[in-house]
């Protein structure tokens, strides 16, 4: 057994795993696998339900206004499917530019309407979430990445908007409390937090969809999949399943606050070290640290190896950072326990007394 740092794909729970195998050789004891059923099946349909109906209770949203969607084609996906959904060619939209996912995102959008860019954290390497901008109120809508994922920065308020805000949420969905009714959409591929990669949630108020004058493929319909509930086409039923399953143990692990006490303190676990530890240091902001990937760097650059050699001879692996930010990046999910993060601190503590 291994602790799982990687950002994504990204760690589940052990208890997910062991039944998503199990559900692999038979489902529901119907001699069959799930991977070989319709989805039209009432079992492939209960799937969905439940996990809808957990989202709904997780987030304590009201199903007359917004409509869950399990779609494919990843996060990145969402980049261009919100603006063509969302923004009229001549209209503009606002964008947050907080790391290299909201500028994928904002790249996308420019295809289909006018982009204004709120704020960037570009100029000092994304290190920061930008505060005290406006957002003005001729706007379609604005866009956040509340978490981002590469940088280790995340969104610790929501920003007061006249517009509607769009988010992706790929790398902290429901790892937090959140205030469903500031967002009029949000989405997340469900690789970092929620299940395998090949699903992604895209929670949506129905009344913003429709509104566009463009011609859009069918697939790329919003209303489609709201009308025929997420199967106008042959949906990702496994990775469904999954998401499911985590859901299910979301739910019995106490919510979203229970999440969010235990992922803030598996954080200042992990902060604490950084700050303590003569041989490294965060990286960005300490106002805008993400709860989900904690990323530091050596002092001494050429530590950087070898650290991660210790690390691995400690079962601990996924640390190294991403190519472009470099130095180390620790993705602590939802399924990270406490014992993990104590792990990594206690390795970095051994760093310390080797070569400190
Ligand atoms: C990983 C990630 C994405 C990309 O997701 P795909 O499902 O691979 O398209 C987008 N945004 C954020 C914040 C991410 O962490």
């Amino acid at each position: 057994m291994k602790y799982n740092f990687f950002a994504g794909p990204a760690i589940l729970p052990q208890s997910v795993m062991k039944q998503a195998a199990e559900a692999v050789i038979d489902f529901n004891n119907m001699g069959l696998s799930i991977l070989e059923i319709s989805h039209r099946s009432k079992e492939v349909i209960d799937v969905f339900d439940e996990a809808e109906s957990i989202i709904y209770e997780l987030l304590n949203i009201d199903r007359d206004q917004y409509v869950v969607l399990f779609l494919s084609g990843g996060a990145s996906s969402q980049f261009f499917m919100t603006a063509m959904n969302l923004l009229n060619p001549n209209e503009s939209a606002g964008y947050v530019d907080t790391g290299s996912w909201s500028s994928k995102a904002i790249k996308e959008a420019k295809l289909f309407g006018n982009i204004n860019i709120l704020a960037s954290s570009k100029e000092t390497g994304y290190t920061h979430i930008p505060k005290n901008y406006e957002i003005p109120s001729n706007l379609s809508y604005v866009h956040l990445t509340s978490n981002n994922t590469i940088y280790g920065t995340q969104f610790q308020t929501w920003p007061e908007s006249p517009v509607p805000i769009v988010s992706d949420m790929s790398s902290d969905i429901f790892s937090r409390r959140l205030p469903m009714e500031k967002f009029d959409l949000i989405y997340a591929g469900a690789q970092k937090n929620l299940g395998p990669a090949g699903v992604t949630l895209v929670i949506i108020k129905k009344e913003i969809t429709g509104k566009v004058n463009r011609i859009i493929p069918t697939m790329l319909q919003y209303p489609i999949h709201i009308e025929h509930q997420s199967m106008y086409n042959t949906p990702p039923v496994f990775p469904v399943f999954v998401s499911m399953l985590t859901l299910r143990w979301l739910k019995k692990m106490g919510g979203l606050g229970a999440m969010e006490k235990r992922n803030q303190e598996k954080a200042a676990l992990l902060y604490r070290e950084i700050d303590r530890n003569p041989l490294f240091k965060g990286n960005v902001a300490v106002d805008d640290r993400s709860l989900m990937n904690v990323c530091f760097v050596a002092l001494n650059e050429a530590h950087e190896k070898s650290f991660l050699t210790l690390c691995e001879s400690a079962g601990c692996v996924g640390l190294k950072g991403h190519r472009s930010a470099g130095g180390f990046r620790a993705s602590i999910y939802n399924a990270m326990d406490k014992e993990g993060v104590q792990v990594l601190v206690d390795v970095m503590q051994d760093f310390e007394k080797k070569y400190g």
